[in-house]
């Protein structure tokens, strides 16, 4: 069998923190003593939030880890054709739609919805897409794009799992509630995803498949966050003909109040614990990580 392949890929949309380091650590630890590769890749497509001076920071901060990738980094936002041919790929597959709805739209039509009964929400939480996008003669669409109306490319999600059949993956770590080994997929949970957003040709869940696709990534290890994420990857997978690596999700790191770290909390960023005098090596204790595997 050909050595793992692994993967770290930050979003350069604010300073790394303790969170960031276990998962990169775990990805670096599992390479190592693998034999495998450790790749590093940069998940920049949203133009809004990300900034040049967060990218140089995670450089920064993995290399004052000791975390070495190899190969070239990749950034998503140099492969944007990439991404546009598979959405391409999609639309001659009859999967996808413009939705031309705006965000104040969307919460309108949701709040509508939840006046009259309970609208369902995502695993994340977030309301299920409740516009009219797919229902729109092509003639509608067209009158829209024609007006330069911006939309968004959404997946026609019956239709998609209707192809597509039952899908599971491989998981070597822990969903949110202890999941582990053959995880039946559940993409329906989520409705019709955004393949491609108003503003970049592309959507998180679309580059990632594609990205660990290219890059030969053979196992994903990453926050149980994005545990059931993995159901739609899975999808967008089987519809584009990519291998499924195998996932290893694993627990978030919390802060002292129980709540999930985010880019905002000063006190685990990793800027300031080293500032602070906090050594590499203490952040693997930190983190649980004390022993490298
Ligand atoms: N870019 C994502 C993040 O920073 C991680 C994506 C993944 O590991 O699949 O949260």
């Amino acid at each position: 069998m050909p050595p793992p392949v692994f993967r770290f890929a930050p979003s350069p949309n604010g300073y790394l923190h303790l969170g960031h380091a276990f998962s990169a650590l775990l990805n670096a630890d599992l390479a190592r003593a693998s034999g495998g590769q450790l790749l590093l890749r940069i998940e920049d497509i949203d133009r809004t939030r990300c900034r040049p001076e967060f990218e140089q920071a995670i450089y920064q901060d993995l290399s004052w880890l000791g975390i070495g990738w190899d190969g070239e980094v990749r950034r998503q936002s140099d492969h944007l054709e990439l991404y546009r041919d598979a959405v391409t790929q999609l639309a001659s597959m009859g999967l996808i739609y413009p939705a031309f709805e705006t965000r104040a739209e969307i919460a309108r039509l949701v709040a509508d919805k939840e006046a009259a009964s309970p609208w369902p929400r995502d695993p994340d939480g977030a309301p299920l897409y409740p516009g009219n996008g797919k229902q729109l003669s092509p003639a509608q669409r067209d009158e829209l794009i024609a007006a330069g109306v911006p939309y968004a490319l959404r997946l026609n999600m019956s239709a998609a799992i209707a192809l597509a059949g039952e899908l599971s993956w491989q998981e070597l770590g822990k969903g949110p509630d202890g999941e582990t080994g053959t995880i039946a997929a559940r993409p329906q949970a989520w409705g019709d995803v955004i393949v491609a957003r108003k503003e970049t040709p592309t959507s998180y869940h679309l580059s990632v498949v594609i990205d660990d696709a290219l890059q030969g990534v053979t196992e994903v290890v990453r926050g149980a966050d994005l545990f059931w994420s993995t159901s739609v990857h899975r999808l967008l997978q089987h519809l584009l003909g990519l291998p499924a690596p195998v996932y290893r999700h694993h627990a978030l790191l919390r802060d002292a109040e129980g709540r999930k770290l985010s880019k905002s909390t000063g006190s685990t960023g990793l800027r300031e614990l080293r500032a602070a005098g906090v050594t590499p090596a203490e952040i693997r204790t930190l983190v649980g990580l004390a022993a490298p595997i």
